[in-house]
């Protein structure tokens, strides 16, 4: 292991990268396997032998023993299995081995995981299949090696499949269409991914004593605390030291796996953080941003306290996005989406912006599902985050190209507004051409487009994986239509035109959360589905298999079986929660509520003997607080037997749509009996630690 404090020196020290594998692989080797990144294409298998036993040695060196296949399930987080390099040579010895077979193919038991009836019980084989285009690295002891994992008759069982199939449907239909600008060189076109990550941070005391946390990961009850984030202070502001601790650990973790984590700050509510990394090849940035997330849980332990990456942990304050920043570029480094000085006259990133505009407004529904989970039900369409409205956001300098375009006139650009900030050491500087605007769940900014419905805790596969393929898509009918065109300029024109036209109905560079939005959407006839349950099922909607089939990215069956998972892990969820919000009323919240009546009534008995004494107050609170106590009882009966039902539907879509419609209103009707508990018992009788412990409690 490196022992050096050097960050330029350390950083990536843990990884399998590039010049490692330069250093210590033969040329012909090297370039094989660089090829294999560069362009997608399966690896050599007779190379494997050389790769695995450089590989081997090098993680030995790290202070590696075993090696796992690290993979993406539809469970929503990474698994993996570990083998030791130990191999028998006689009786008493050992030798360290790892062999090109191992390396590139694993055979893990899949019975146990997610796949949407694809894989019957007893065909329990599974394959993990080296990603080499995403790299391994040494953790806790272990060479881990990123893989995609599918079932014994090829159907993928994970995120990562799908997703490098849809990078591929992208780079090929984008680069017909850069060879029509008379681009020759261009061999592969990758899209780019920077994943800003948000989070809550707080006291580990604190978490264990609350069920909620520990078996949902966010908490069922809880009054507000007098200070939310009403005043604003806490984005941006100053990072109390156990925070800035954990950041400082966390981001030496970061760089020493080779990622580029860039920005930290607090975020707007109490205990909330965020952090950014500079963005990679979409499949690399995916695997990146688990591992992030793995490690902020990890660091967060050793310094007392834990991460809580639930889209909403606590009700009333923000809850916690993931801003996928994507954009696509050519193997030379070169971003399709940067519009130049002029963008009126960049025919060709017109082109490509026009392709989005069009996949967007094409797939609403696919993108809306791709973020849908019962946890980010609580943020989307809430006055926090993007409203369940999929919509463009272009700034007002772009707006009036296409404006201009969509009517057929000349654009004329005005000379770029120019910021002067009148401090004599700050030059001027040309302004952004577009404004942030913090409503819209999809905006350009700049030189990529961030899609701000994500949730935190998800994996950001399906987003990339409905953004490559709806592009891909737009992309292959701009292609059909324009090679082999005489007058390729004038059709170019014509066909942005008729784009823009046809799909400017999903630009919308308004207040994304007002309701006048929401009636006008509906005028254009945007889709605004609500909740989770009501977008899985465009997962299997004619239109979107077809997408998907066409493309070569997932087929029928696999997209079926998603849809399946998807309502599965929704019923499950929220069954999980019920079953919590019960557990925790009847043992946790009524009998510390009786004992404080207990006290009370004591009060009240020796206030009795004082004659003239008045013990109205002491009545008041018990009176209330019985009542509540039963009101609470009552409810939990109920949800007790609304879940029962919910669960005992036998199909699994039927029974996630009954825990939307019938047992989340009771859960809500519960908290809202306990969260009055709270409000009239004291402190010290109170089971849980409160709202205000939890997010003032980390200093
Ligand atoms: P902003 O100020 O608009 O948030 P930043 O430059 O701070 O922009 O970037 C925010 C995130 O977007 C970072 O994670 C960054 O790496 C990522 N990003 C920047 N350029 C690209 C790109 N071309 N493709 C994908 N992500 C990008
Ligand atoms: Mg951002």
């Amino acid at each position: 292991m490196e022992t050096t404090n050097s960050i330029p020196e350390r950083f990536g020290c843990r990884v399998f990268h590039d010049d490692v594998m330069k250093a210590r692989l033969p040329k012909s080797v090297y370039e094989s396997i660089m090829r294999t990144i560069a362009t997608g294409r399966e690896i050599d298998p007779t190379i494997a032998d050389v790769v695995a036993s450089a590989m081997k040695d090098w993680a030995i060196e790290q202070g590696a023993t075993h090696f796992t296949h690290w993979f993406q399930p539809l469970t929503g987080v990474t698994a993996e299995k570990h083998d030791a390099f130990i191999s028998p040579v006689s009786r008493s010895r050992v030798i360290m081995e790892f062999s090109g077979k191992e390396l590139i193919k694993g055979e893990p038991d899949a019975s146990s995981f997610p796949s949407g009836g694809l894989r019957a019980t007893f065909e329990a084989r599974g394959y993990t299949a080296w990603d080499p285009a995403s790299f391994a690295f040494v953790k806790d002891g272990s060479l881990y090696i990123p893989t995609a994992f599918c079932s014994y008759t090829g159907e993928a069982l994970d995120t990562k499949t799908p997703l490098i199939r849809s990078m591929d449907a992208l780079s090929r239909h984008a680069v017909r269409v850069l060879r029509l600008f008379g681009d020759k060189t261009t061999d592969r076109v990758n899209t780019t991914v920077g994943a800003e990550q948000e989070y809550f941070l707080i006291d580990k005391k604190d978490y264990d004593a609350r069920r909620d946390l520990l078996f949902t990961g966010r908490t069922l009850f809880g009054a507000p605390a007098p200070k939310g984030q009403q005043l604003d202070d806490h984005y941006f502001g100053p990072l109390k030291t156990r925070v800035s601790r954990f950041m400082a650990e966390l981001d030496r973790e970061l760089w020493d796996l080779g990622i580029l984590a860039k920005t930290k700050h607090n975020e707007v509510a109490p205990s909330q953080h965020e952090l950014a990394p500079i963005y990679a090849t979409v499949n690399l940035a995916i695997d990146q941003n688990l591992l992030t997330m793995e490690t902020m849980k990890r660091v967060a332990e050793r310094h007392g306290m834990v991460c809580l990456l639930h889209e909403k942990p606590f009700a009333g304050v923000n809850g916690s996005g993931k801003h996928n920043n994507w954009s696509i570029s050519t193997d030379s480094g070169k971003n399709l989406l940067k519009p130049g000085k002029t963008p009126a006259e960049n025919t060709q990133f017109l082109l490509f912006l026009a392709a989005v505009v069009k996949a967007v407004d094409d797939y609403q529904d696919l993108l809306r599902l791709s973020v849908a989970s019962a946890s980010n039900d609580h943020r989307l369409g809430a006055n926090e985050a993007p409203p369940a409205i999929v919509s463009m956001f272009i700034g007002d300098d772009l707006k009036g190209v296409v404006d201009s375009i969509v009517a057929g006139e000349e654009h004329h650009a005005s000379a770029r507004s120019v910021m002067n900030l009148h401090i004599p050491s700050i030059p001027t500087f040309a302004k952004d051409t577009t404004d942030r605007n913090r409503t819209s769940p999809f905006a350009f900014t700049g030189n990529k487009f961030e899609f701000r419905m994500v949730g935190s805790s998800q994996n950001v596969a399906m987003p990339n994986i409905v953004l490559n393929t709806a592009v891909a898509e737009s992309l292959r009918q701009f292609a059909d239509e324009l090679e082999g065109k005489e007058n390729f300029e004038v059709a170019v024109r014509e066909l942005i035109r008729r784009t823009f036209t046809e799909h400017k109905r999903i630009i919308f560079n308004g207040n994304g959360y007002s309701p006048e939005w929401e009636a006008e959407a509906a005028r254009r006839g945007l889709l605004n589905l609500r909740t989770a349950v009501e977008a899985f099922p465009c997962l299997t909607a004619e239109k979107n298999v077809r997408l998907f089939t066409e493309h070569g990215v997932m087929s029928r069956a696999e997209l079926t079986s998603r849809r399946e998972i998807l309502f599965e892990n929704y019923e499950k969820i929220l069954n999980i929660e019920a079953c919590t919000m019960i557990d925790m009323a009847m043992k946790d919240y009524i009998p510390a509520v009786n004992r404080y009546i207990a006290e009370v009534a004591e009060v009240i008995n020796a206030k009795s003997a004082v004659p003239g004494t008045s013990h109205r107050m002491e009545d008041a609170v018990i009176s209330r607080l019985s009542s509540l106590c039963e009101q609470a009882f009552d409810l939990t009966e109920n949800l007790k037997a609304e879940a029962a039902g919910a669960a005992s539907e036998a199909d699994i879509e039927k029974s996630a749509v009954a825990f939307k419609d019938r047992v989340i209103p009771v859960m809500e009707e519960l908290r809202r009996a306990v969260d009055a508990m709270e409000e009239y018992t004291a402190a010290a009788y109170w089971p849980v630690p409160t709202y205000g412990q939890l997010t003032f409690s980390v200093q």
